[in-house]
């Protein structure tokens, strides 16, 4: 906005202009009542006080528009760094990186569930108010990465602060801590506690075929139940994806109690993702252009 002329008044103004000491612009005509319009959107260049007593120059109502859009597209490049940056610090993958709920393939078995994970986005600050978590579980072709993917990234895109790993990872990075390299595990703990909501994808791979390695798995079961106290401590919501139910994970898979407890006390909402066989689906679409293309 052009600076205020204080103890200008209004005739004075007028006066200025019939008079030529202030100029007009090139895109600018004198109007009836003497003061600068905008040849454009034909609106007064210029603030006028209430009682009419001051004025002084100001913007039409195009230069008014361009400032706002000007600014929104600031805003927008803004968010969108803050998006780039928060996306490498969540550690989501790659492949995982552009997924979003507007490009999302709906179908109607994952229709119920993409839509409560939608609203679970947009309420975002009530949810992490109230520490809603959620455990999500379908069999491998489910698309249940796909649906968690997108939901850690609106919640990015919204501003919340998210780290998506798995426990695999999160074994990795303590183990490596032991050789005295990785971040140790308090620190790796403190993290995780750290972020708005934390994303735990495929909970129980780790213990397929636990049989052939109690000691390993019995030691993944205690790490496992420190990360989910850190979070729980926390009172921030934890987003579980898994293949198995809840109480498959004590059934099948032979996860200790108090585990199976404490995810199930975490776990606000559980959504059952029904299979589409996504693979199949790309498969099939891969076939299709193959098929066309004579192979
Ligand atoms: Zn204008």
């Amino acid at each position: 906005m052009e600076k205020f002329k204080f103890g200008r008044s209004l005739e004075e103004l007028k006066l200025a202009f019939a008079s030529g000491e202030e100029v007009l612009k090139e895109d600018e005509y004198l109007g009836d009542d003497g003061l600068p319009y905008c040849n454009k959107c034909k609106t007064r260049r210029c603030f006028v006080s209430e009682d009419e007593k001051f004025a002084m120059r100001g913007m039409c109502q195009c230069q008014e528009a361009e400032m706002k859009r000007q600014e929104e597209e600031k805003k927008r490049q803004q968010r969108i760094t803050r998006f780039n940056m928060s996306i490498e610090n969540a550690l989501i993958g790659e492949r995982y990186r552009k997924c979003r709920f507007d490009t999302a393939v709906i179908t109607k078995a994952n229709h119920s569930a993409f839509e409560k994970c939608r609203n679970y986005a947009t309420n975002y600050r009530e949810v992490l108010r109230q520490n809603i978590g959620l455990y999500i579980y379908g069999d491998n072709s489910s698309g249940k990465t796909y649906l968690t993917a997108c939901l850690c990234n609106e919640l990015l895109w919204n501003g919340a602060e998210c780290i998506y790993t798995n426990l695999a990872s999160i074994l990795a990075e303590i183990r490596s801590s032991y050789d005295g390299n990785g971040m140790g595990e308090c620190r790796l703990l403190r993290q995780l506690q750290r972020y708005d909501f934390a994303f735990i994808d495929d909970l129980g791979k780790e213990f397929l075929g636990r049989e052939f390695n109690a000691a390993s798995s019995k030691w993944a079961e205690e790490k496992l139940f420190e990360v989910l106290n850190a979070r729980y401590n926390s009172q921030k919501p934890t987003i579980f994806s898994s293949n198995y139910s809840i109480g498959e994970l004590a059934s099948l898979l032979n996860l200790d109690k108090a585990i199976v407890e404490r995810i199930n006390e975490m776990s606000t909402r559980v959504i059952k993702l029904e299979g589409d066989d996504f693979r199949k689906l790309v498969r099939e679409e891969k076939s299709d252009i193959a098929k066309s293309l004579g192979i």
